[in-house]
């Protein structure tokens, strides 16, 4: 799919250790709450604010992210922060947006999807005041937050009084990539926690074996 002539795309950013079935599940859901155009999942190269490195490498997550979104229409998996990482530089969520605000031109509105727990600490992102300017953040209510939950938590640094109006009233998926992760490391079946062309990949590749 070509990523020009959208104009209302809804970028999902993510490390995607691995991608699970929330995760493309709710992307759809969203996109079609918001009237979004296209989902532009966006895997985190060298992502700065997460305690360690992703478990497996960014080529790893970005070929799975691959999997995961193939069969969603006006999908697209974006490489751009991948390919930062690999020439060595951490990559930065307001640097993305920056420059796919560029490529979009001024008249296009893009939407940021993210879950509550990336809410409540948008304030140690990069310019997280610029970040709601350059897209009009969507937010997934995650287990076990509800939205009274996570609109008392929102940082008070970002806290523009918009964010009720964010959340999106949708299903929840309570499942992670941590828990998946855990999983496969104890030898546990993740069958439909995962789609199954990235189960396959994940076994093939031997990624997050103990
Ligand atoms: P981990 O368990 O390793 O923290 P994760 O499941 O949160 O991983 P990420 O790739 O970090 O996966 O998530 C990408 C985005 O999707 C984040 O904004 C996160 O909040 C959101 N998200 C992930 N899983 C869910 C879920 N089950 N419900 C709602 N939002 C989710």
């Amino acid at each position: 799919m070509t990523t020009t002539a959208r104009q209302r795309p809804l970028l999902f950013g993510g490390t995607f250790d691995p991608p699970h079935n929330g995760h493309v599940a709710l992307s759809l859901l969203a996109t079609e709450a918001i009237g979004a155009d296209a989902i532009w999942v966006i895997p985190a190269g060298r992502p700065p604010h997460r305690a360690g490195p992703p478990a497996a490498s960014a080529r790893h997550r970005l070929a799975m992210a691959r999997l995961a979104w193939q069969r969603v229409p006006d999908a697209a998996v974006l490489e751009a922060e991948v390919v930062r990482a690999e020439r060595g530089e951490t990559t930065y969520t307001v640097d993305t947006l920056a420059d796919l605000g560029a490529a979009l031109g001024p008249h296009a509105s893009p939407r940021l999807l993210l879950g509550t727990d990336q809410l409540a600490t948008l304030d140690r992102w990069r310019e997280p005041e610029r970040i709601l300017r350059l897209a009009e953040p969507a937010v997934l209510v995650r287990a076990p937050e509800t939205a009274a939950s996570a609109l008392s938590r929102v940082p008070p640094r970002v806290d523009d009084g918009h964010w009720a109006g964010r959340l999106l009233e949708l299903p929840r998926f309570d499942v992670s990539a941590s828990g998946v992760r855990d999983r496969l490391a104890r030898g546990r079946p993740v069958a439909g926690l995962v789609p199954g062309d990235v189960e396959d990949y994940l076994r093939e590749a031997g990624l997050y074996l103990p």
